[in-house]
């Protein structure tokens, strides 16, 4: 091989990989849902947020305590998943019913393994059994609108009883984030619509939240990949939901891409995929959306780590609006148990490591508080979880 086609194959090497890269949210987009696709994401060798693990600790990186201007936050939240499958994995008895393969793996490291690894090596749960106080919505209607707007406002809005309630004006933290750092520093990408009523009462900041629900177009549509996927979006199918909803497959990479363009301090992301095929009572299909969820989880690890500082001080929260009934397929005022919920943290700003035993009991009001603090705002309010960060 001559000197010059060593160098016309590096330069084919390197193109190809970075149409591997652009490719990677198309594939993404592409996304096939159905009981056949049951597919691990590659374990990852690279830790992308370097960490000691000490339980119990917190840790400080080379340079972590000297730039809280660079913290953010993303936090996921799936809905209507239950507590049942994030620690115990598939239910075999639910598998046995549906005749699914024993081939199914049962474990939920196997089932959602970046979620774990982000539990075991770079942050810490909240809600295992066993393993002290629980974390709920705090009701008494354990259905979504009511669930995000606890998660959002710091605080249940005890007059909203409906998935299209208008819900009481109150400060979200998308509005304290957006006051604090500037309207460029929010974003909002969701595959239900009514998401939207949760975050703000008048978002400035860019929000696209269902198939048609766009905010700040100019923001998103700025990438050109983000534009093609929201026009996408808008024509696909709305199943596994209806109306408006948009599929996650679509939803999953313009949170991706939006991240790592418009680099904002919080981003909200969240899927839908996983409560809808569960009202179906498609347990196939909800373990699929648990798959694709954990995709996108490996995926978003990966997007902070290629976004420098701004990555390593980005705290990844992931958690749920509600929980199921003992029926799998419902939630609501006449489940209780469809209360509880679960909760994820990981990153350089995070305490504790693994399975850890909250001293009380938590709800979703304490998400914000502690998006706060990791973001190092609105000090004096409710305090954050203590076990993911002290108060400041
Ligand atoms: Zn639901």
């Amino acid at each position: 091989m001559t000197d010059s086609s060593q160098a016309l194959v590096h330069s084919v090497i390197r193109r190809l990989a970075a149409l591997f890269v652009l490719a990677i949210p198309v594939a993404l987009a592409a996304d096939t849902w159905g009981a056949s696709r049951i597919r691990s994401a590659p374990l990852r060798e690279a830790r992308v947020l370097t960490m000691t693990p000490l339980a119990g600790h917190a840790v400080v990186e080379d340079g972590a305590d000297d730039d809280r201007s660079e913290s953010a936050v993303v936090l996921v939240v799936l809905d209507g998943v239950r507590w049942q499958e994030i620690f115990n994995g598939i239910d075999p008895s639910m598998a046995r019913q549906r005749r699914m393969t024993s081939a199914e793996p049962a474990n939920p490291r196997d089932l959602m393994p970046n979620l774990h690894r982000l539990i075991e090596s770079e942050g810490l749960a909240i809600g295992a059994p066993g393993h002290g106080g629980e974390i709920s919505a705090t009701g008494p209607q354990f259905i979504s609108l009511p669930g995000y707007i606890e998660i959002f406002a710091g605080k249940p809005d005890f007059g909203c009883y409906r998935n299209d309630c208008a819900p009481a004006p109150a400060r979200t933290v998308a509005d304290q984030v957006e006051d604090a750092s500037g309207v460029d520093d929010v974003a909002l990408v969701a595959s239900w619509p009514n998401i939207a009523r949760a975050a703000s009462t008048a978002p400035g900041f860019a929000l696209t939240a269902g198939r048609k629900l766009v905010a700040r177009q100019d923001t998103l549509r700025a990438d050109a990949a983000t534009a093609r996927l929201l026009d996408q979006g808008a024509h696909a199918s709305a199943f596994p939901g209806e109306g408006e909803y948009r599929p996650d497959s679509f939803t999953r990479p313009i949170a991706l891409r939006v991240l790592a363009s418009a680099r904002p301090r919080f981003l909200f992301v969240g899927l839908g995929d996983a409560d809808e095929y569960a009202h179906r009572n498609d347990y196939r299909g909800y373990l699929g959306a648990l798959r694709s969820s954990d995709e996108f989880l490996g995926a978003l690890t990966e997007t902070l780590h290629s976004m420098g500082s701004r990555g390593r001080h980005t705290t990844v929260l992931v958690t749920t609006d509600h929980g199921r009934a003992y029926n799998f397929m419902d939630h609501g005022p006449a489940s209780p148990e469809s209360g509880r919920v679960w909760l994820v943290a990981a990153g350089a700003d995070v305490r504790g490591r693994g399975l850890v035993a909250a001293g009380r009991r938590h709800t979703l009001s304490d998400v914000a508080p502690t998006v706060r603090a990791l973001l190092g705002i609105g000090e004096g309010d409710a305090p954050p979880i203590p076990e993911i960060v002290s108060a400041r």
